[in-house]
C-alpha cells in the first residue's frame, strides 16, 4: 500500500485535482490520499489557508467576516463548478459557516478550527469527485479515525502514540480510496488542533507509518528536491537520493520542500519517502531513504535559516566547576525552552536557540537567573543565521571544512560560530542574518561548481 500526499499547488484548481485523481487511480496500491488545502493558482494568488486565517482574524477582531468567508467559498465553488459536482457545495458551505460562526472565546482554538477547514473541505470535495466519476472513495474524518494530538510545552502540536494504532484501520478496506484531510487532528476532547504551516506533510507521514506503507509519496510541483534553494541559485543540482538524516538536517536549516517534522514517523518505520511532481508524474523524483544506494555528489545539500539568537555565558574557571553546565541547562528547561546548539570555549558557553520561542520576557528572566543563580555574565545577540552543509559522503573526505571556510572568508563573511558533529554528516556556520543567502550561494559555488 502506498500513501500519497498532495500539496496545495497540486489541488489549486479543477484541472490540478483531475491530475491528482488520475495519479491515484493509475496505481492500485495508492489507496490512501492525504490532501492539503487548495493553494495558489498563480504567483499572486492567495492560498485557501490564508483566506481562512483572514476569516478568523476578522471575527476575532470583532469585525464583519462575510466577505472573507465568501472568498473561501468562491474557491470551492469554482472547483466544483468545473468538475461538475456542485452538489457537494451545500455540505461544504454548511460546515464552513458552522465553524466560522462558532464560539471564539479561546482565540487559539478558534483559529485552529477555522484554519483546518481548507484541508477538510478539500478532502470532502475530492472524495465526492472520485465517487461521482465512478470510483469508490470516502472522506475520512480525523476525529472518527482517532488522529489524536496535543500541545507540547512550547505550544507545538504533537501526536499521541495511540493514534498510530487507531489509524492502522485505514488499511483494512482496500476496495475504497480513503481521502484524509492533512494538517490537523483532534484533542482527546474532540477539539481541532492544527500542525504548523505545511503540516499536511506530517499527516501523510503519520498515516504511512500507521498502515506500514511500502512508500510515502509526497506529491508537489517540482521534479526533484534541489541541493540548494532554487530561488538563490540558477539551475541547482538535483538530489535523486538522500537519507532521512540528511533531509532532517536540511529541513531544519531552511529547506522548505518538506515540513521538518514530516520525517520522524516514516523514519521510525524505515518507510522510504518519494517526493514527486504532480505535473510530471513519470519523473523519478527524490527518494528519502535510510541507506543510500549511490552518491551523486560529495555534498548533498546546502541550506540557511535566519531567526536564531545566542546567549553567551561567561564565567572565569567555568571548566573547573562541576555541574555548571547542568545548572545552566536546567534554567532553560525550567523556562520551557529547547536549545538548538551549544558551542563552547574554556570559560564560555554559547546557547543557540530559535528567536520565536526566546521572547523578550523570557530573555529578561533567563539572564537574571543566570547572573543571580550561577554568578556568570551573559551577552545576548539576536542576529544569527545558521548555514549548513550536509552530506554523508563528507565523512570520508578531507578538506571540505577548509574549502568552505576559505570561500566564506574570501567573500568577506565573518563566521560567528563553526560546528561539526562527530558524525560528520553536517557542518554548521553561524553568520549575521543579512549574510545568510549570500553565504549559501558562496558555499554552493565552491562545493558544487568544482
Ligand atoms: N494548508 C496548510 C498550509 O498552507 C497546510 C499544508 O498545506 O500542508 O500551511
Amino acid at each position: 500500500m502506498k500513501v500519497t500526499k498532495f500539496g496545495g499547488s497540486s489541488l489549486a484548481n479543477a484541472f490540478q485535482i483531475q491530475k491528482v485523481c488520475n495519479i491515484v487511480l493509475s496505481d492500485d496500491d495508492r489507496k490512501i490520499m492525504v490532501v492539503s488545502a487548495p493553494g495558489k493558482r498563480t504567483k499572486d494568488d492567495t492560498k485557501v489557508t490564508d483566506l481562512l486565517i483572514a476569516v478568523a482574524k476578522a471575527r476575532l477582531a470583532g469585525n464583519e467576516y462575510e466577505k472573507e468567508l465568501q472568498a473561501v467559498l468562491d474557491r470551492y465553488i469554482e472547483i466544483a463548478d468545473e468538475l461538475n459536482i456542485e452538489k457537494v457545495l451545500p455540505g461544504i458551505e454548511d460546515k464552513l459557516r458552522k465553524i466560522a460562526d462558532a464560539d471564539y472565546t479561546d482565540d487559539i482554538k478558534y483559529l485552529d478550527s477555522v484554519k483546518a477547514m481548507g484541508e477538510d473541505c478539500c478532502a470532502r470535495l475530492v472524495a465526492y469527485y472520485l465517487n461521482a466519476s465512478g470510483h469508490k472513495a470516502r472522506y475520512c474524518d480525523p476525529a472518527e479515525y482517532g488522529l489524536y494530538l496535543e500541545h507540547d510545552v512550547q505550544g507545538k502540536a504533537v501526536i499521541l502514540d495511540e493514534s498510530y494504532t487507531n489509524l492502522a484501520k485505514l488499511a483494512e478496506d482496500t476496495d475504497t480510496i480513503s481521502v484524509f484531510p492533512g494538517f490537523y487532528g483532534v484533542s482527546k476532547n474532540g477539539e481541532i488542533i492544527t500542525f504548523s504551516r505545511g503540516g499536511s506533510d506530517i499527516t501523510g507521514s503519520i498515516l504511512a507509518a500507521a498502515v506500514n506503507a511500502e512508500v510515502y509519496e509526497n506529491w508537489t510541483d517540482v521534479d526533484n528536491v534541489f541541493a540548494v534553494n532554487p530561488s538563490l541559485v540558477k539551475n541547482p543540482f538535483p538530489i535523486t537520493e538522500i537519507t532521512y538524516d540528511e533531509m532532517r538536517e536540511l529541513s531544519y536549516a531552511g529547506f522548505t520542500v518538506l515540513h521538518e517534522e514530516a520525517i520522524s514517523p516514516v523514519f521510525s518505520k524505515g518507510i522510504p519517502l518519494n517526493i514527486k511532481n504532480t505535473n510530471n508524474p513519470s519523473a523519478k523524483g527524490t527518494w528519502i531513504v535510510s541507506k543510500r544506494t549511490h552518491y551523486d555528489s560529495l555534498v548533498t545539500g546546502i541550506a540557511g535559516d535566519k531567526g536564531f539568537a545566542t546567549i553567551t555565558v561567561d564565567k572565569y574557571l567555568m571548566n573547573h566547576q562541576v555541574g555548571f553546565l547542568a545548572d545552566l541547562l536546567k534554567i532553560f528547561a525550567e523556562e520551557g525552552l529547547s536549545i538548538d546548539h551549544i558551542p563552547s570555549g574554556i570559560d564560555t558557553v554559547t546557547i543557540v536557540l530559535r528567536k520565536k520561542y526566546f521572547t523578550q520576557e523570557k530573555e529578561e528572566r533567563i539572564v537574571n537567573r543566570i547572573e543571580k543563580e550561577l554568578g556568570a555574565k551573559c551577552k545576548v545577540d539576536r542576529d544569527l543565521a545558521i548555514v549548513m552543509i550536509v552530506g554523508e559522503a563528507m565523512a570520508n573526505s578531507v578538506g571540505i571544512m577548509a574549502r568552505a571556510a576559505t570561500a566564506l572568508s574570501n567573500a568577506g563573511i565573518n563566521l560567528r560560530i563553526v560546528n561539526q558533529g562527530a558524525s560528520e554528516i553536517s557542518m554548521m556556520f553561524g553568520v549575521s542574518e543579512s549574510y545568510c543567502s549570500y553565504a549559501v550561494r558562496v558555499l554552493y559555488k565552491e562545493l558544487f561548481r568544482y
